[in-house]
């Protein structure tokens, strides 16, 4: 009788458990985060260049903030058009 092997879960990298680990604290709290996200997402599509650290580190460690702000860009874009 044979076996069929089972689809593995994909291995933890250690980019994404630094990622898991990383402590957005000294950053931003998500609300924090979300006050700032209209700003954050209008520097983003006026000016490329602009940084916002803070923003930035959140949203690295933050996958819902993150896409919260991809999306208010894509938003932003697509009404700049
Ligand atoms: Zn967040």
């Amino acid at each position: 009788m044979s076996t069929t092997s089972q689809p593995r879960p994909p291995e933890l990298q250690p980019v994404h458990v630094d990622a898991l680990l990383q402590d957005t604290a000294p950053w931003l709290s998500c609300e924090e985060c979300f006050e700032r996200m209209d700003t954050y997402a209008e520097a983003v599509v006026t000016d490329p260049d602009s940084r916002d650290e803070a923003m930035a580190t959140h949203l690295r460690g933050c996958a819902a903030c993150d896409e919260e702000a991809q999306s208010l860009v894509q938003l932003l874009k697509g009404g700049r058009a």
